[in-house]
C-alpha cells in the first residue's frame, strides 16, 4: 500500500487549499516544500526591525476571501485562528456571475461547456458575441470608451498591473473589470497579524485531518511507472509513494525540464512546456518608519490601503512598454501598500510600515529610460537593486513630506531575490508566467497542454502558472481537488440511475 493517497509538491496557497480539501475528505495527504517555510508567495516576517510584521510577498486577500476555497473552508479556518480585517465594502453587479464563472471553472471540461451554454442561454447569440468580444478588449479601450475622466482612467489603469498585464494588452480590459469588481465587492481584506496566518490555519486544517506538511523537501523527480505517476523522489534520494495522485505546484519549465524524464511525455509537449514564457519582473521594497506617513494634499491618502503613484493611463502604458523593451522605467507605477490602515498589529504603536511593489521591470536590464543609472551587465546585483530603490524612495518623498526623516530601515527584494526565494517566481515574475492571451484562459499554462491534467495518469499541475492563474484565490488547487474527489464515472452513472429509479418509485 502506498504511503500516501496524494503527494502535493510545493506549499503555495493552491497546494494548501488542495491538501485541505483532500485531507478533509479522508485522503492521506503529504505537502512537500523545498524552502524552510510553508506558504510560497505568502510569508510574513519581521524583515526590517523587531515588531514590524511585513508581508514579504503577497499582502492583499480579496481573491482568497472572494474565492471558492474560502467559501467552503472559511469557517474551519476561522476555528483555527484565522481572522480577516477589512475596509468598507460596497457591492456592484454587472454580468458578475458570468465573469467569476469564467474564473472559477475548468474551461476544458464539461463544466466549461456548461458555462458556455449558460452564457448562450442568458445572453443569446449577439449578447454572447459581445461578451466574448469584451473578454479580449484592452484596458485602454474599455477605460476610454466607458469613462470620460482621465482621473478615472488613472485610478483604474494601475490595477491591471496586478493581473500581470499592461493597459494595452489583449484581455486587460476584462481583467481590469474583474479586479475592480473584486475590490468593490470584497474590499481589501487582510488577515490579522499577517498573510502567514492563512498558511498557519490551512496547515493546521490539513494536519488535523491526518495530513503532513513538511519543509526542506526538494522534489527532483516525479516517479512514473507504466504511464502513471506513483510518487516522487527527493534530492536526498528518498522516495515517497502516492496511491492516487501527485499534484505539482510548479511552473511548466520545472515540470517538463526537471521533474519529468524526457521519455515520460511526448516530445512536443515536453518542449512546449520548457518554452513557457515568463512576464515582467518585480521588485518589493519594505519600509519600517518611525511615524505614520503624512501624505501631501489629501489626508484620506493616509487612510487608504493601496495608493498608486502614477501619472495616469499613459504613464502606466509607457512604464510597461519600457520594461518590456528591457529598460528601467523613467517613471514607474509605484504601488504603495499601507497594511496599518487595516491592521494596527503589524507595527509598534505610532510607527509606520509600507509595502511597496514595482511591477514594471525587465529581467535582463538593457538600460535606464531615465538615462541616470549605470545598468552594468544587466543583472540584478545589489548595486542596481539599491540605486533603483533610491529612485523610488525619492519619488515617495515628493508625496510624503515626513518620509525621508522617518525611515528606520529599508529592505529591497530585486527580481533576482524573488527568484531565489521561490523557484516558481522564475525571472522575478510574481505571477509565475506571462498572462499574454496565448498563455491565458483556455490556453493556460500553454496551448499544447491546457488545464491541469498532464500526459501522465495521476499527475496534475496546479499553481499560478495554470488556470485561473496567479493570485490568492486558490482556484487551481480547488479545481483539482474537486476533480479528484469526484466519484469515478461508473459510480456516478450508477448513482444517477438509482436516484432516477427512486424518483420513479416515489
Ligand atoms: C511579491 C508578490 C506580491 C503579490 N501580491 C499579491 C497580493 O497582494 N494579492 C494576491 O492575490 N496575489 C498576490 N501575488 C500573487 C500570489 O501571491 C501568487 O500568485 C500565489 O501566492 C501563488 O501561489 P501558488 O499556489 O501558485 O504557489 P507559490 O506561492 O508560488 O508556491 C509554490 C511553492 O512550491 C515550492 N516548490 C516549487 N517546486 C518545488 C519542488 N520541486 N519541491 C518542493 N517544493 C517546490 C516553492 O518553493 C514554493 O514555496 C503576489 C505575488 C508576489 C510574488
Amino acid at each position: 500500500m502506498a504511503d500516501h493517497d496524494a503527494i502535493i509538491v510545493g506549499s503555495g496557497v493552491n497546494s494548501l487549499a488542495c491538501g485541505a480539501f483532500l485531507a478533509r475528505a479522508g485522503w492521506r495527504v503529504a505537502v512537500l516544500e523545498r524552502e524552510s517555510e510553508l506558504g510560497g508567495a505568502v510569508r510574513t516576517a519581521e524583515l526590517t526591525e523587531p515588531g514590524f510584521h511585513h508581508d514579504v510577498f503577497s499582502a492583499w486577500h480579496p481573491l482568497w476571501v472572494g474565492g471558492p476555497a474560502h467559501a467552503e473552508l472559511g469557517d474551519a479556518l476561522a476555528e483555527r485562528g484565522l481572522e480577516y480585517l477589512n475596509t468598507e465594502h460596497p457591492t456592484v453587479a454587472a454580468q458578475a456571475e458570468l465573469v467569476f464563472g469564467v474564473l472559477g471553472t475548468e474551461l476544458w471540461s464539461r463544466a466549461g461547456l456548461n458555462l458556455g451554454v449558460k452564457a448562450y442561454r442568458r445572453l443569446g447569440r449577439r449578447g454572447l458575441a459581445e461578451f466574448s468580444g469584451e473578454l479580449v478588449q484592452s484596458s485602454r479601450d474599455w477605460l476610454t470608451t466607458t469613462f470620460r475622466s482621465e482621473r478615472t482612467h488613472g485610478l483604474l489603469a494601475p490595477w491591471v498591473l496586478h493581473t500581470g498585464l499592461g493597459p494595452d494588452a489583449a484581455a486587460s480590459g476584462f481583467m481590469t473589470r474583474v479586479i475592480a469588481f473584486a475590490i468593490e465587492a470584497g474590499g481589501m481584506p487582510i488577515p490579522r497579524g499577517g498573510g502567514a496566518r492563512l498558511v498557519d490555519a490551512l496547515t493546521r486544517l490539513i494536519e488535523d485531518h491526518g495530513g503532513t506538511c513538511r519543509t526542506g523537501q526538494d522534489v527532483e523527480r516525479v516517479v512514473v511507472s507504466g504511464g502513471r505517476a506513483t510518487g516522487v523522489r527527493l534530492t536526498d534520494g528518498n522516495v515517497l509513494n502516492a496511491g492516487r495522485a501527485v499534484v505539482c505546484n510548479v511552473t511548466p519549465t520545472q515540470l517538463y525540464g526537471r521533474l519529468l524524464e524526457p521519455g515520460d511525455v511526448p516530445a512536443e509537449i515536453g518542449e512546449a512546456g520548457k518554452r513557457f514564457r515568463f512576464g515582467r519582473s518585480e521588485m518589493q521594497i519594505h519600509f519600517a518608519l518611525s511615524e505614520l506617513p503624512r501624505w501631501d494634499g489629501d489626508d484620506r491618502l493616509g487612510r487608504t490601503a493601496i495608493v498608486h503613484l502614477t501619472s495616469g493611463l499613459d504613464g502606466v502604458s509607457r512604464a510597461v512598454n519600457e520594461a518590456e523593451r528591457g529598460l528601467l522605467p523613467a517613471e514607474a507605477t509605484v504601488v504603495v501598500g499601507q497594511p496599518l490602515t487595516i491592521d494596527d498589529t503589524r507595527a509598534p504603536a505610532g510607527k509606520g510600515l509600507l509595502w511597496i511593489q514595482l511591477q514594471e521591470l525587465p529581467w535582463h536590464v538593457r538600460g535606464d529610460a531615465a538615462g541616470e543609472l549605470d545598468t552594468g551587465d544587466g543583472t540584478w546585483n545589489e548595486s542596481l537593486r539599491e540605486r533603483y530603490a533610491d529612485r523610488i524612495q525619492a519619488r515617495l518623498a515628493r508625496h510624503i513630506p515626513n518620509f525621508e526623516a522617518s525611515v528606520l530601515k529599508r529592505v529591497v527584494l530585486s527580481p533576482a531575490d524573488l527568484q531565489a526565494a521561490n523557484i516558481n517566481l522564475e525571472q522575478g515574475d510574481p505571477y509565475s508566467g506571462s498572462l499574454a492571451l496565448d498563455q491565458n484562459f483556455l490556453w493556460r499554462p500553454f496551448p499544447r497542454q491546457p488545464g491541469h491534467s498532464t500526459p501522465i495518469d495521476g499527475l496534475f499541475q496546479i499553481g499560478a502558472s495554470t488556470w485561473p492563474g496567479p493570485g490568492l484565490g486558490a482556484g487551481s488547487g480547488t479545481l483539482v481537488a474537486k476533480a479528484l474527489l469526484q466519484p469515478p464515472v461508473a459510480e456516478r452513472i450508477a448513482g444517477r440511475i438509482s436516484s432516477f429509479l427512486r424518483l420513479r418509485q416515489a
